[in-house]
């Protein structure tokens, strides 16, 4: 034990010298969490113009930990957290999936992207990761369409 913190207070001396960020999610855990999350996302129903929870945390119906929110889109922690930051983009349209965006939709995707990037670089210097899980195989569990932002931890590739 004394042996193992001795060993993360090392590393820690070593990544902070390096770049100055943080390394306390060393030792986040994940495992439990993804193997539920595909559970999940195979269960969701796909049934196109279905209200899902978003748009009830939209409404102020349920709550969220709402980072950001303005007339366009709105901005959370996930409560499922994969990454010691995780924090999620959806739009206030009820789009179901990115497969269901249009050339109509162009502005607000740039929006989206726009609104994630500005909250990310304040919040993760060191990276971040986007993520658009799109139909079963994307393993998307919540049809409203939304952007993942994971940091705080090292990415892996290829991601799961
Ligand atoms: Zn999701």
């Amino acid at each position: 034990m004394t042996h193992l913190l001795k060993h993360l207070t090392r590393l820690k001396n070593i990544h902070q010298n390096f770049d100055g960020c943080k390394i306390s999610n060393i030792i986040f855990r994940q495992t439990l969490q993804m193997s539920s999350e595909v559970e999940k996302a195979k269960k969701a129903n796909q049934t196109k113009q279905n209200e899902t929870i978003f748009d009830k945390i939209i409404a102020k119906q349920i709550p969220a930990d709402i980072i950001f929110e303005d007339e366009k889109c709105l901005a959370f922690n996930d409560v499922n957290p994969q990454a010691p930051t995780h924090f999620l983009v959806i739009p206030k349209k009820r789009i179901p999936k990115l497969d269901d965006s249009g050339d109509s939709d162009r502005d607000l995707l740039g929006h989206l992207l726009l609104t994630a990037k500005t909250l990310a670089k304040k919040k993760l210097p060191c990276g971040y990761r986007l993520v658009i899980n799109n139909g079963p195989d994307g393993c998307q569990s919540v049809y409203h369409l939304h952007i993942h932002i994971l940091g705080g931890r090292q990415m892996h590739w290829p991601p799961g």
